[in-house]
């Protein structure tokens, strides 16, 4: 019979991933394993405990086993039908916070709103903002709503492909924005880098977009002008290596003051510029 402290040290994983999974299925918390690693689990709570390691080595991601990941602060509720929420993201809401006054209907658009963690966080932190999450996937918004709800946001959720679900062009409708956000796929396809971490069990639609990774960055960049008012805001995140193409597209689209900030790593992470 192994203990607590044993079964972690020979998880196969990285300490706190064993811990938290251990948490998950016997209630027993990080603190009290420390402090008790010589206790005996239960053989039924032991066994729980070895399939959801067999689990996690085998690929499935941590967040998607939990149904569950932190992102601004904020616990979002995810599944396989959506990105899991990276922190990297983060400074997109940084960046639309910056440009949203505290007070006034600021109208806010998330194009592929996923888990709609960008979305509510905004949401979140103004509550006067008037915010609106579109998604291709029925799945995805099902998700998106009930962690609005669970954060008390009040965000209208629209199924649809980038703008095609939206008013066109009219700035007195529900298609006008004074920001626009996106966290579009931006990696291409056949990328090594897919085969890494979670990113093979995470929605393929959510990441991948076309030969260059730029499909879904070109498709937003060209058609967002239409929708933002004048002094209007339109800040994507993208690939790493994907700041200048960004930039151009944006100058291509009539956007001025484009500037591309880094992410967390230091590297570049989020593209935007502004409508005059
Ligand atoms: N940032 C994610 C990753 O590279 C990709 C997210 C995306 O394609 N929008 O792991």
């Amino acid at each position: 019979m192994r203990s607590v402290g044993q079964i972690v040290a020979a998880s196969g994983l990285p300490r706190h991933e064993a811990q938290r999974l251990l948490e998950w299925a016997t209630g027993m918390d990080r603190v009290a394993q420390i402090a008790h690693p010589e206790r005996i689990l239960p053989n039924e709570q032991a066994t729980r405990v070895a399939a959801l390691i067999a689990r996690r080595l085998a690929g499935e991601p941590l967040a998607y086993m939990l149904g569950e990941r932190e992102f601004w602060g904020l616990a979002f509720k995810v599944g396989p039908a959506v990105l899991i929420p990276r922190a990297d993201t983060e400074l997109l809401v940084e960046l639309a916070l910056e440009r949203i006054p505290r007070e006034g209907a600021t109208r806010v658009l998330d194009l592929g709103t996923g888990s709609g963690a960008i979305a509510v966080a905004i949401a979140f932190e103004r509550p006067d903002a008037t915010v609106t999450g579109v998604d291709i996937s029925a799945g995805a918004l099902s998700i998106a709503t009930e962690n609005a709800a669970r954060h008390g946001a009040n965000i209208r959720f629209v199924q649809g492909n980038w703008f095609e679900a939206l008013a066109d062009g009219d700035l007195h409708s529900a298609g006008a924005f004074e920001i626009i956000v996106s966290n579009p796929p931006y990696i291409a396809d056949g990328d090594p880098h897919l085969l890494c971490g979670d990113l093979p069990r995470e929605p393929h639609s959510a990441l991948v977009a076309g030969i260059d990774g730029l499909t879904a960055l070109r498709a937003i960049a060209a058609r967002a002008k239409a929708h933002l008012v004048s002094g209007g805001w339109l800040l994507l995140e993208h690939g790493f290596e994907q700041g200048a193409a960004c930039s151009d597209l944006l100058l291509a689209a009539g956007f001025t003051a484009v500037q591309t900030w880094p992410d967390i790593a230091g590297l570049p992470r989020v593209t935007g510029g502004r409508i005059d």
